[in-house]
């Protein structure tokens, strides 16, 4: 999950990292009052989670708490690639002298820990990356180290930090380790992390994505969940605990296991080219059990959506065998009664395949196909989502 600005800003602060005050606002008036309590200039951010504020125009400093209610209402509903501007930060401004980046990240390719930090921040650091690579230090941690204040000197000399802010930067490397592991991210990032006149280091930016996968360690993180701007359907699968993502096309999909249901989706793109580019409406694993109950949670999200025209349903019997799976249908579509109106294409393979064909043969239901392999199913699939 990503966090706005400052929301990363608020975690930041909260494990020592010197950031200026400030606070958040939806409307012009709220950002004019945050600014009178300031009372120093400040600078009016676009809270989207999206980079390159700065150069979109969502970035803007005001002089006093009038020009900040006026730079908040430019920047109020700014469309920033593609994302609307809902709120925008108010935080004290500060002048700058220099500009420089540091991050720690999941290296997943070489499976470790990377901080990140260069001398040159502010401008995006993928272009840093690629311009200037030997400007950007790279420094793996191992997890089971971490970052003391002897590593935290070793990626600070690496990436060649002046020396009258190498110990306020080496403090802030190990805070910000700090955020890092202890609210368990895969990314934290400062930029630009910037020197102010009087020599003080300070995070003038955030970005913070944390792991989902640990939720369950951190109740606070519940509240930093952007549930408003979150897909209708998204948020629905989600309360029902099923492992559901929104996609663009007119197939309705629905599998048990990962794997079997990203090749699915695979499939019935390459089957829908045929019948004028239709595509996967969604992902959706139901796993391993396949219950009457979560077959009916997962149609009946499926079936709500509007863009969907046809349902594959794609089930291969393991533990879970295939009767069980015809019995969750049959009893998933008695569940949804009218609600169930759209084709739906099964086919099943695996344990005990030929029970699960005959009970579904036998509810003979109106809507359901049953076709026994997985492309001629894809296929029959595509064409009803033309049709
Ligand atoms: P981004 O463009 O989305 O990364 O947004 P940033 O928060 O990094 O802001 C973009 C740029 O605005 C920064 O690189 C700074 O140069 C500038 N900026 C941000 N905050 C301040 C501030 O308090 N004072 C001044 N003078 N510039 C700021
Ligand atoms: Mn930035």
């Amino acid at each position: 999950m990503d966090l706005f600005e400052y929301q990363a800003r608020d975690l930041l602060a909260a494990h020592g990292v010197p950031v200026l005050p400030g606070g958040v606002a939806e409307t012009p008036e709220q950002a004019e009052a945050i600014a009178r309590e300031i009372a120093a200039p400040v600078v009016v951010k676009a809270q989207v989670k999206v980079g390159g504020r700065g150069k979109a125009g969502g970035v803007k400093l005001a002089d006093d708490p009038e020009s900040a209610k006026a730079r908040a209402q430019d920047i109020l509903g700014l469309d920033i690639k593609g994302h609307i501007t809902h709120r925008v930060m108010v935080a004290q401004a500060s002048d700058i002298a220099e500009e420089y980046y540091f991050s720690y990240l999941l290296d997943r390719s070489n499976r470790t820990f990377l901080a990140m930090a260069s001398k040159e921040g502010g401008m995006e650091i993928e272009q840093l990356a690629v311009e200037r690579p030997e400007a950007l230090a790279r420094i793996p941690v191992d997890a089971s180290v971490g970052v003391d204040e002897q590593k935290a000197a070793e990626i600070v000399d690496a990436a060649g930090f002046p020396a009258e802010v190498r110990d306020q930067v080496i403090a802030i490397a190990v805070q910000l380790w700090d955020v890092f592991t202890k609210e368990d991210a895969t990314l934290v990032e400062i930029n630009p992390l910037a020197k102010a006149p009087d020599g003080t280091v300070l995070a003038l930016d955030a970005k913070v994505t944390l792991d989902e996968n640990a939720s369950f360690r951190h109740g606070d993180h519940d509240a930093l969940e952007d549930a408003a701007s979150a897909d209708p359907l998204e948020a629905a699968a989600k309360e029902k605990d099923l492992n559901y993502v929104k996609l663009q096309g007119e197939v309705g999909i629905i599998g048990n296991g990962a794997g079997l249901v990203m090749s699915t989706l695979d499939v019935v793109a390459y089957a829908g080219e045929e019948f004028g580019g239709v595509r996967p409406a969604n992902f959706l694993d139901i796993g391993g059990g396949a219950s009457a109950e979560v077959m009916a949670n997962g149609l009946g999200i499926i079936l709500s959506d509007p863009a969907v025209k046809s349902v594959f349903v794609n089930v291969f019997g393991g533990i879970t065998a295939c009767d069980a799976v015809a019995n969750g249908i049959v009893h998933a579509l008695g569940i949804l009664g009218d609600e169930a109106t759209k084709p739906l294409v099964v086919r099943l393979d695996g344990n005990n395949v030929e029970e699960g064909r005959r009970i579904l043969a036998e509810a003979a239901h109106p809507l359901v196909t049953v076709v026994d392999t997985m492309d001629g199913a894809a296929r029959r699939a595509a064409e009803l989502a033309a049709a």
